[in-house]
């Protein structure tokens, strides 16, 4: 069903400030940054290797991001995997009794298509499946 780790999510209160860590400390490049209104972030892309690390921080206080931080404070908010095909990847992990957050997919930072499996049926990891074309 998955073909490799696609990225890191990561909390962050402050993206330039973090983003400088990642870039001095770690030697990392900045990718780009995107705002995606629908759900409420400015993401930071820094590829790594053959995955990345995705910086969150929200955009409106009602921010899935911003909620996260409140609870738990900055730091890993999900995992996402690649799969080839999101549709039959949500169908089948429906057909197996997971518990969905997004029952169809929605927009991602970078054009992904993508879709939440709740973390009460993974043991505790936020997963984001993703979908990407080329
Ligand atoms: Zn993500």
């Amino acid at each position: 069903m998955v073909s490799k780790l696609d990225h890191i999510g990561i909390a962050v209160s402050n993206l330039e400030e973090s983003v400088k860590f990642y870039e001095d400390i770690l030697g990392l490049k900045l990718q780009g940054i995107e705002i995606v209104d629908e759900q409420k972030v400015k993401v930071a892309f820094l590829p790594l290797g053959d995955t990345e690390i995705e910086l969150l921080e929200a955009t409106s206080p009602d921010s899935p991001i911003e909620k996260f931080i409140e609870k738990k404070g900055q730091g890993i908010q999900h995992i996402a995997v690649r799969v080839e095909d999101i549709d039959k990847a949500l169908a089948e992990a429906k057909e197996k009794g997971i518990r969905l957050i997004d029952e169809k997919p929605r927009y991602g930072a970078g054009g992904a298509r993508i879709a939440f499996l709740h973390p009460k049926s993974t043991n505790g990891v936020l997963i984001e499946l993703c979908e990407r074309k080329g």
